[in-house]
């Protein structure tokens, strides 16, 4: 099936009324028939709902819309893009493994990888993503998981997945990709070998900017990947908290039913149904929306590329752009999605164009059909130390824009107005 199909009517079946809309499961738990029953269910000899915390029907929908999206063997959706990145690498990595990243990520996926599992024993050691040989060096056996995003936020670059991909499997290490950005309906991470993808549902899979959830979906066939694989015992041996259950023994996805049953159970960040409603609601228009927030970044960023005081934009559809191939290489038919940045003088500078805008909503989001402004140097990427900020790319005077649904000429006289006002 296509995407836009799939986007309609994957992970569906028609309840008993025949109901068109998915109906929100709002339900904190589900009756067994009997108590047999009630331990088959816990005990995976039969598949059913036990408790919204591990499953619920509304969020399977979600999670198996998404999946086909990806074409992608199984999903897990999460409370927000942060737990589905957390699950993602805590599902393969402990305390004294460590984990190879990029360095130009999202600032909440830099404090989580540099500092927050680092408290938790695991260390990361980053690459820069134009130089993928870099992996090469920085792996060894207690490396876990090797995590980059396909179309980086803020820096908008873009990786070479299978130059990565390449390197990760000749040593048998999970990959994670954060694709929120590029979204499935330009990238598809797992048809390159990618392991795992993870996203955050909060940016264009809601559209409108309604609710915060992430998901992370497992590639068809990993489990040959993980299977008397040294680097990964956890889905080989007995897991004590569930009664000595192998998960490799299990015929299901292994990875999404690890994270599921070990991680979701003990850490408990389940998205809610109604928010996975509104993914579902989001998800059907996602086809039709990515083309449109796409070509109206490009154009915006043709204006900008031609303006005085433009000092660089950052756009991987400009051709001079030096991320450029890439996008051509993996993004359908050149669409390079609704992230983008520029540059102006200085910090002041940056200041007063946000400021002057009036379209353009001050808000620390993207993948809203409303245009979004951001500053990172003073909100998202603030927190980063000067160094932590140069690595992933953030200068003092660096705008970024999410761009909408709007018509492009309006969104063009917004930006005019406020960089020669
Ligand atoms: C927003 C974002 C996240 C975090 O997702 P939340 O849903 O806000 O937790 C992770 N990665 C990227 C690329 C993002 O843009």
């Amino acid at each position: 099936m296509k995407q836009q199909t799939e986007a309609l009517h994957a992970g569906y079946e028609k309840d008993s009324q025949g109901t068109m809309a998915v109906p929100i499961y709002q339900t904190t738990a589900y009756e067994f028939r009997d108590v047999e029953h009630a331990a088959n269910l816990f005990a995976l000899r039969e598949l059913g709902n036990i408790y919204t915390r591990l499953n619920n029907p509304t969020t399977d929908v979600f999670e198996k819309r998404f999946a086909a999206l990806e074409e992608g063997e199984a999903a897990l959706a999460t409370s927000s893009g942060m737990a589905a990145i957390f699950y993602a690498i805590a599902n393969a990595a402990e305390a004294g493994d460590n984990i190879v990243c990029a360095s130009q990520l999202y600032g909440g996926t830099l404090t989580q990888a540099a500092h927050t599992l680092k408290r938790f024993g695991i260390e990361a050691r980053f690459f820069d993503v134009h130089t993928p040989d870099a992996v090469e060096k920085l792996v060894d056996e207690k490396t876990k998981v090797i995590f980059f995003e396909t179309l980086t936020n803020p820096s908008i670059d873009v990786a070479d997945i299978d130059a990565i991909v390449a390197i990760a499997d000749r040593h048998g290490i999970v990959t994670v990709v954060d694709n929120t950005v590029a979204t499935p309906i330009l990238c598809q991470p797992l048809k390159h070998g990618v392991d795992v993808v993870v996203h955050s549902a909060s940016k264009y899979t809601t559209g409108q900017g309604l609710a915060i959830g992430g998901i992370l979906v497992e590639r068809k066939g990993l489990r040959d990947k993980l299977k008397a694989n040294p680097r990964y015992p956890q889905f080989n041996e007995p897991d004590e908290s569930y009664h000595g259950l192998v998960y490799l023994d299990v015929p299901l996805p292994p990875y999404t039913l690890r994270a599921r049953l070990s991680l979701l159970r003990d850490l408990g960040a389940v998205v809610s149904p109604f928010n996975s409603w509104l993914f579902i609601q989001g998800i059907e228009t996602l086809p039709i929306r990515m083309p449109v927030h796409s070509g109206n970044a490009q154009k915006v960023a043709e204006f900008l590329a031609g303006h005085p005081r433009v000092v660089k934009v950052n756009y991987p559809g400009l051709p001079n752009d030096p991320n450029h191939a890439m996008a051509m290489k993996y993004f359908k038919d050149g669409m390079c999605s609704g992230l983008l940045s520029f540059e102006v003088a200085d910090f002041e500078t940056a200041r007063q164009v946000v400021d002057r805008t009036t379209i353009f909503s001050l808000v620390v989001n993207i993948g809203d059909s409303k245009s979004i402004i951001t500053h990172p140097a003073s909100t998202t990427h603030q927190q980063l130390s000067d160094e932590e900020m140069e690595a992933c790319g953030v200068k003092p005077g660096l705008i970024r824009l999410s761009i909408g649904l709007e018509d492009a000429d309006d969104l063009i006289a917004d930006l005019k107005q406020a960089l020669e006002g």
